[in-house]
């Protein structure tokens, strides 16, 4: 039985893509995890694909004010949260002259402000038992100039800095804090910008030394890693999985 066997995670947008790949993978390890979203029936499919090990539970993140509840319902639930994987995100692709104040505080909100308010009401309940592992899914727009993407930009180095202040803060109460910075990886939001453009398919790939786009369990594979005790001394990294993107090859 694996060491993971007995842990409780939660996975926010584990109903489709990156999330469902990660409680994909913890569920098989035998870890209990409640993937978060705001569509039923996107959830329900996923817990299909999933079986075992698997819970679902609706919230729209968005909602700050709701999550504070949200946290205590699971803990009645489940009696305890050892992993929490911040992985639920939106995007908004336009021209930065038609960004409007709301479409920006629209993704900040969701990326980052549902990420602290989560993070912190999960913590609460964390240092009590002086122990657990918190991934935040960046990106590498964090890090890279892309164009007509300025506030997933924005959101997250947000995310970066959060990991890091986060990491060193909550290091005292046995809590570990670290980010994953996806690559192209092969999801519905990927999908979306290359279908429609294959020329820029070309010009990701051609920047990514192993040539291809990842697939969501690769993703899986790095949280499922970074939640257990093989990593028990890392924290506050930004571990990117992105097939050398970030070498600037
Ligand atoms: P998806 O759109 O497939 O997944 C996003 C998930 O977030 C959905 O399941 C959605 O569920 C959930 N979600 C969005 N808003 C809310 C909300 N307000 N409350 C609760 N859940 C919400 O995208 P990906 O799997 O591609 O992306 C997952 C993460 O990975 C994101 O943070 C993204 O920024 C990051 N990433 C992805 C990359 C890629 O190449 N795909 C590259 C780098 C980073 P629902 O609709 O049910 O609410």
């Amino acid at each position: 039985m694996s060491t993971q066997s007995k842990k409780v995670a939660i996975v926010t947008g584990g109903g489709s893509g990156i999330g469902l790949a990660i409680a994909q993978k913890f569920a098989a390890e035998g870890i209990t995890t409640i993937i978060v979203g705001r569509d039923q029936e996107k959830l329900n499919n996923a817990l299909s694909e999933i079986g075992e090990n698997c819970h679902a539970m609706t919230c729209d993140l968005a909602n700050l004010a709701g999550i504070p509840a949200f946290v205590e319902e699971i803990l009645k639930l489940f009696g305890q949260v050892d992993i929490l994987v911040n992985n639920a995100g939106i995007n908004m692709k336009k021209d930065f002259t038609e960004v409007t104040d709301e479409d920006f505080l629209q993704v900040i909100n969701t990326n980052v402000c549902a990420v602290f308010t989560l993070s912190r009401e999960v913590v609460k309940h964390m240092q009590s038992r002086k122990t657990g592992s918190i991934i935040n899914i960046s990106s590498m727009a964090a890090q890279y100039g892309l164009p007509r993407v300025i506030a997933y930009s924005a959101s997250k180095s947000a995310i970066d800095g959060m990991t890091r202040a986060m990491a060193s803060e909550l290091s005292p109460m046995g809590i570990r804090v670290n980010a994953i910075a996806p690559g192209f990886i092969e999801t519905a939001m990927t999908a979306k910008a290359f279908n429609s453009d294959p020329a820029r398919r070309d010009k990701a790939l051609g920047r990514t030394p192993m040539g291809y786009m990842g697939k969501p369990e690769d993703i899986g594979d790095a949280a499922v890693f970074l939640a257990s005790d093989s990593a028990k001394y890392i924290t506050g990294v930004v571990l990117p999985v992105d097939g050398g993107n970030s070498i600037g090859f």
